[in-house]
């Protein structure tokens, strides 16, 4: 078998993938790099990085796998794969702490201003005036997607004293309660939020889903945070809504365009980024390389894999 890794993977990873054949580990190939070596290939491993549309899948002719290291398959032609017969499989558990844990730090570091009052200090300044906080205890976090990190975050808020708001129209209301928070329509998370956090997939139904009308609806002064993907929330929309006063700030982890352009809303003054760090912490890329290649190996040996991605939702 021969397996190649297009973005990287955790050494245990690798060394997992190699029990079953040849690995080629090449994280900075191009797309047509890998158009012209694909066809060689049984197993593609892939992050967030490359894109594997339907003109790379006509290349794989002995394509059986692609795996995704991670969660999101918004980089992959799911329906494109499926019609060919390649199975497509995620590790959707590895990296969901450290994305609600991103969360919460996104959060904290909104209430607290902790980026600009460091970047204060680092020019010599002492202006303890100017950086007045908020608590997160006592306010009102509202939740949009309550799957695996959105419950790992609706837990750690309640942590933090917070009441937790939540919306997924894929759960009763029993779940949501189970997952710490209190079922509640997608208006009433927007209007009833201090903080309104996004953890839903990018999807065509949720692609724009936070635009004008939405800031419009959430409480003056509110904050989003988003670790989810970019794309769900309208970047023009958000930057109008920060230049009007009517949100106090944003927490983006995650863009429409990655890397941003120059002038991005990353670099607004009222919100703090990251670069699409929220699954890059040591234990999540190590638990993520051996689960990816579990699956893969599952695959290639002809036994049915844990976490197989049947469309892009
Ligand atoms: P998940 O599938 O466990 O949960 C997503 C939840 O969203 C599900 O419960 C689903 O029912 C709900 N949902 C779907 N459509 C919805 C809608 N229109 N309105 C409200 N809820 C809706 O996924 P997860 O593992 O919790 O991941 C959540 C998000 O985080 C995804 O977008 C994923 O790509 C992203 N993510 C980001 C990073 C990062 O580095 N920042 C890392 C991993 C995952």
């Amino acid at each position: 078998m021969k397996i190649i890794v297009a973005d990287g993977l955790s050494p245990d990873g690798l060394a997992l993938l190699a029990t079953v054949g040849e690995v080629v580990n090449n994280p900075k190939i191009t797309a047509d790099e890998l158009v012209a070596a694909l066809p060689e290939y049984h197993a593609l491993v892939v992050r967030s990085r490359t894109k594997v549309t339907a003109r790379l899948l006509e290349a794989g002719v002995q394509l059986k796998v692609i795996g995704r290291a991670g969660v999101g398959v918004d980089n992959i032609d799911v329906a494109a794969a499926v019609a060919r017969g390649i199975v497509v499989v995620n590790s959707p558990m590895a990296a969901s702490v450290s994305v609600a844990e991103h969360t919460l730090a996104l959060m904290l570091a909104l209430a607290r201003q902790v980026p600009a009052a460091d970047a204060t200090l680092k020019r010599g300044e002492w202006n303890k005036s100017a950086f007045v906080g908020g608590e997160l205890s006592g306010k009102v976090l509202g939740l949009l997607g309550l799957g695996r990190i959105g419950a790992l975050v609706a837990n750690r808020a309640v942590a933090f004293g917070m009441s937790v708001l939540a919306y997924d129209p894929y759960l009763t209301d029993e779940q949501i309660i189970e997952r710490h928070a209190e079922p509640a329509t997608f208006d009433g998370v927007l209007a009833g939020a201090d903080y309104v956090s996004l953890h839903l997939p990018l999807t065509a139904e949720t692609t724009g889903l936070i635009g004008a009308a939405q800031f419009d609806q959430m409480k003056p002064g509110a904050r989003l945070v988003c670790a989810a993907r970019g794309g769900v929330v309208d970047e023009a929309a958000l930057r109008a809504a920060l230049d009007s006063g009517r949100l106090a700030g944003a927490a983006l982890d995650v863009f429409a365009q990655e890397p941003p352009s120059a002038g991005s809303i990353a670099t607004h003054p009222k919100v703090i980024a990251t670069p699409h760090i929220g699954a890059q912490t040591a234990e999540a890329q190590a638990r993520a390389g051996i689960a990816i290649a579990e699956e893969v190996l599952a695959v290639l040996q002809g036994k049915d894999p844990r976490w197989r991605v049947l469309a892009n939702e």
